[in-house]
């Protein structure tokens, strides 16, 4: 299969660098092609603005007609063109990122702001399992520097699954289908220790040990089940028909 990695992190020596270096060898060595977008070192500009955009109407940005107009003309700013090629080569996208104040960088929200174009890749009536990227497949590699302990509901690291949701949301929002997460816990360094260093550095060869073995049978892994189009009413609203796992919450 085809393999785009998305790889949010300031430092080629980090952590996540090397989560990221790690997928590449073991998907390439089982026949995988592998490509990655590394929205740092290609400079991704984060932030929608008027000036991405040619020739806006009367001069008042709308960024949904923005998007919708340049994708149907196809002059979608080079980047977020770029980075659309390579979602439609990849059967399967890795977000490979750090969780920062309990969710993702800045770089990587404004990566779904700009490159998830309205009109093109969503509309009301092309989302969910109707969506655009239907049939491919998302993941996210996440490490987190609280250990795994302090993370559940209103632990002292919060909910993983919450801090989640909105992205793997947004993903299953254009048509994937979302795989569990890899979370990499208590990934630290500098001053913060939980643990002394022999050890910290022991857990961080199982991390990667464990995200490696799991690249080994991701094409066999069921994704995360979530309500779809028959499941609601006009209205949006859960119908009384819907499985009872979506109707408890
Ligand atoms: C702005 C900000 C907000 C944050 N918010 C949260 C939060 O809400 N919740 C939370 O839990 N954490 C939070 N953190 C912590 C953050 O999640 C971790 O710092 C991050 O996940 C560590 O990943 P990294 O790639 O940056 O690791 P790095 O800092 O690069 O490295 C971490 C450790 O791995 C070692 N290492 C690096 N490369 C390798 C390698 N190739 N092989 C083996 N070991 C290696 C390093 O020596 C170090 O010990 C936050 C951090 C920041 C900066």
């Amino acid at each position: 299969m085809n393999v785009l990695i998305v790889l949010a992190h300031p430092e080629t020596r980090s952590f996540n660098a090397a989560l990221m270096k790690t997928a590449v060898a073991r998907l390439e060595s089982a026949g995988h092609a592998v490509a990655v977008s590394d929205l740092y070192a290609e400079g991704f500009d984060p932030v929608e603005r008027a000036s991405h955009y040619v020739d806006i109407d009367d001069g008042v940005f709308k960024l949904l007609d923005a998007q919708r107009d340049h994708a149907k003309r196809q002059t979608l700013p080079e980047e977020v063109a770029r980075e659309l090629d390579r979602l439609e080569w990849a059967d399967l996208v890795i977000f490979q990122f750090p969780l920062w104040w309990h969710a993702q960088p800045a770089i990587l929200k404004g990566w779904f702001d700009r490159v998830m174009v309205y009109g093109g890749r969503y509309s009301s009536r092309m989302r969910y399992d109707n969506g655009y990227f239907k049939g491919k497949r998302a993941l996210l590699s996440v490490t987190a520097g609280s250990p795994r302990q302090a993370f559940q509901p209103f632990g002292r690291a919060g909910d993983m699954a919450a801090w989640l949701w909105p992205i793997h949301a947004s993903l299953y929002y254009v048509g994937f289908e979302v795989l569990a997460p890899q979370v990499s816990y208590g990934v630290q360094g500098g001053g913060i220790e939980y643990q002394k260093q022999e050890a910290l550095e022991a857990h961080l060869a199982d991390c990667k040990r464990h995200w490696v073995e799991r690249l080994g049978h991701l094409e066999s892994e069921d994704p995360i089940p979530f309500a779809g189009w028959q499941d609601w009413d006009e209205a949006g609203v859960l119908r009384e028909t819907a499985p009872l796992r979506w109707r408890l919450g």
